[in-house]
């Protein structure tokens, strides 16, 4: 096991705290994310005040793999799959105990130099009444004085940290962008009852010279790479009120850190491509290239990072497809294959890389020995897909370009009349976007191809491709707003008539199939609702066509939707819930119909509908698409509004 991971968990054990196994990088009872992207996310119902079977104080380290820092993999720090070291406290211990632990981590376990370590507090919040977190900041100056550092407390508000610079601090207090976490952002952002409260940051100094690019000073939270944000305690204290905050009262710790990023400032490396759990990979591809990672170090982080993420998106179960989790799976492969292209890697990719990756993780991870054939073979078939691809693009290439249509590759019937039109020679940017967005066709190919065959491009050709790019990027990020952010994000109408829609299905379900019928996960995306339940065999197309019938009646009734607070023992005698979920004393009851003459009544957060009819909306009928299996007793049905 990576040393360091394993002295993360046996120091936190010996503190009385519990191990914990990951969760999946799919969350499984949140329907409006695609992916585990911290520590936190899969233990939110606890933070939030349920009790955790085993305890207080609990430790893991949770696989994570954030989508949204795709752009920014290339850099020295950024991956798209990372480990998350986290310990937790629910309601026990606190600042005095979670600084002092995590620096006697650093400087004890790991060994970071102490005079290294720069931390963040929380400035104060003056219009919601948050003070200045001068508690942490006593802890740290402490800490940091028996090593004989001195720790000056330097202010850093807004944007004055690249104009004042580092003013000899140690200890460094931002505002709430930097210092301060809640589900929602900035404390102006949050909704009354919702909790959050400042956190405290460490960062490991490499001392690499400023980059002026972002910043005139630099300063922690600069991100030109000299400092390394390594882990985030945060102290969840306060609840939202209609008129500022008020105390909570027994405040959690959260704390995340980077298993990679602490291993990168053990070796006192800048880049975290140099540490145990990557270099490996680095060094499979300078052999398969035979060029050296410190000509190319960019293309070789992000084949790294990405094929290391493919193949544990794998082993938790997403295969490459054209939504969701297996969109961002194809798009992994594929990038990886085009940048290991222009190194020279023309073939095997996969099949070459992947096994290093499983190896890397078999030992600590008996999923990922488990899974490694088939996930090897999943990402193959995906890179042969997509080479089949790259040579069509090629044969479109030739065809825009007027070439003789029996030079075209294979035979392949390509039907362009249509854009044939819109790009004239010489070759204009909008047509290598094309090919780029539609066909997967990389520009540096496209350039090649041009220059082999003595074509002219257009003199503006980059700024038409540039202008292509960012339109396309600006309606695939409204696209995904919300499926990519942490938890819970997605409120849209669709998303919430949906919602509702599941939980008359879930109710119909039992009714025409029976009582076993139990909810075991569910996933809702704009366009549809994926449920999983009980059911020991098919559900027949008669079945389903009366469960279809009872969800269409209940929405032709308008039944008002409605929920109440309950206590859970209560609840849990006429309200259903999804399968394993634990609660606290009091839940939310969702209720649709009349109180004391229900249709449905179930345990859940919301957000709903107010009244069914509005499910049926715009003349919508609810229509089960699709009815599979999912796994052993499990039935899957995937539902639309039409
Ligand atoms: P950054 O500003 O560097 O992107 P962050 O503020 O997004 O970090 P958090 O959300 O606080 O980070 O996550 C907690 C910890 O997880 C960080 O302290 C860092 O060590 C690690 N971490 C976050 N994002 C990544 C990533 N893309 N790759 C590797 N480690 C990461
Ligand atoms: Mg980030």
């Amino acid at each position: 096991m990576p040393e360091i991971r394993k002295k993360y968990m046996e120091f936190f054990e010996s503190k009385g705290h519990k191990p914990i196994p990951r969760a999946g990088l799919v969350p499984q009872n949140d329907p409006t994310t695609l992916f585990t992207g911290s520590g936190m996310q899969p233990l939110i119902l606890y933070l939030l005040g349920q009790p955790h079977p085993e305890g207080k104080r609990l430790v893991d380290s949770q696989t994570c793999f954030r989508a949204e820092d795709m752009d920014d993999v290339g850099d020295n720090r950024h991956t798209t799959f990372f480990e998350m070291l986290g310990n937790w406290s629910l309601g026990d211990y606190f600042k005095a105990e979670q600084l002092p632990w995590f620096w006697e981590f650093l400087v004890d376990q790991v060994g970071l130099e102490p005079s290294k370590l720069y931390v963040t507090c929380f400035i104060g919040d003056e219009s919601t009444g948050v003070p200045k977190d001068t508690e942490s900041a006593d802890i740290w100056k402490k800490l940091f004085s028996e090593k004989a550092i001195e720790a000056k407390e330097i202010e850093l508000p807004g944007e004055e940290g690249s104009g004042k610079g580092m003013q000899e601090g140690r200890i460094f207090y931002y505002d709430a962008r930097y210092n301060w976490w809640s589900r929602m952002g900035v404390p102006a952002n949050m909704a009354e009852g919702e909790p959050g409260g400042p956190d405290s940051e460490v960062f490991y100094d490499f001392g690499t010279p400023h980059d002026e690019k972002f910043g005139k000073n630099c300063h922690p939270n600069c991100d030109c790479g000299r400092f390394l944000e390594i882990g985030n305690s945060v102290f969840m204290a306060y609840k939202k009120t209609a008129t500022g905050f008020e105390k909570l009262p027994s405040p959690n710790v959260d704390f995340g850190g980077g298993l990679e990023r602490i291993a990168a400032a053990a070796l006192n490396s800048p880049d975290i491509f140099e540490i145990s759990l990557l270099k490996p990979i680095i060094e499979g591809l300078e052999k398969l290239s035979g060029k050296k990672y410190a000509e190319h170090s960019e293309s070789m982080r992000v084949i790294s990072d990405h094929l290391r993420a493919a193949v544990w998106l794998g082993v938790d179960g997403v295969t490459p497809s054209n939504k969701e989790q297996g969109y961002v799976l194809r798009r992994l492969v594929r990038r990886a294959v085009r940048f290991a292209f222009d190194l020279g890697i023309e073939q095997d990719l996969c099949q070459r890389v992947a096994p290093i990756v499983a190896d890397l993780y078999s030992g600590d991870y008996p999923e990922v020995a488990k899974h490694r054939e088939l996930v090897i073979d999943v990402l193959s078939k995906e890179e042969k897909t997509f080479r089949q691809t790259l040579r069509n693009g090629l044969a479109i290439f030739r065809k825009l370009t007027h070439m003789e249509i029996g030079q075209i590759e294979h035979g392949q019937k390509i039907n362009v009349e249509h854009q044939k039109l819109d790009f004239p020679v010489p070759i204009s940017g909008k047509m290598i976007f094309m090919l780029y967005d539609t066909y997967g066709f990389p520009v540096e190919l496209s350039l090649e191809e041009a220059k082999k065959n003595g074509m002219q491009l257009s003199d503006t050709w980059k700024n038409e491709f540039e202008k292509a790019m960012s339109e396309q990027r600006k309606k695939s990020q409204t696209a995904s707003q919300g499926m990519f952010k942490g938890g819970l994000a997605d409120h849209s109408e669709e998303v919430t008539k949906l919602h509702t829609a599941m939980h008359l299905a879930y109710r119909a379900l039992k009714n025409v199939l029976g009582e076993h019928v139990i909810q075991r996960g569910s996933n809702i995306t704009a366009e549809r609702l994926r449920f999983d339940f009980s059911h020991p065999q098919k559900v027949t197309p008669d079945q389903i066509k009366q469960v279809e019938d009872i969800v269409n009646q209940k929405i032709t009734e308008d039944l008002p939707v409605s929920w109440q607070e309950e206590d859970t023992a209560e609840a849990l005698k006429s309200a259903s819930g999804a399968f394993g979920d634990k609660y606290g004393p009091k839940v939310k009851v969702y209720t649709i119909g009349e109180l004391g003459n229900s249709f449905s009544r179930e345990i859940c957060g919301g957000p709903h509908v107010e009244r069914t009819g509005q499910i049926g909306e715009g003349d919508k009928k609810f229509k089960i698409a699709k009815e599979e299996a999912s796994s052993a007793g499990v039935r899957r049905i995937k539902a639309i509004l039409e």
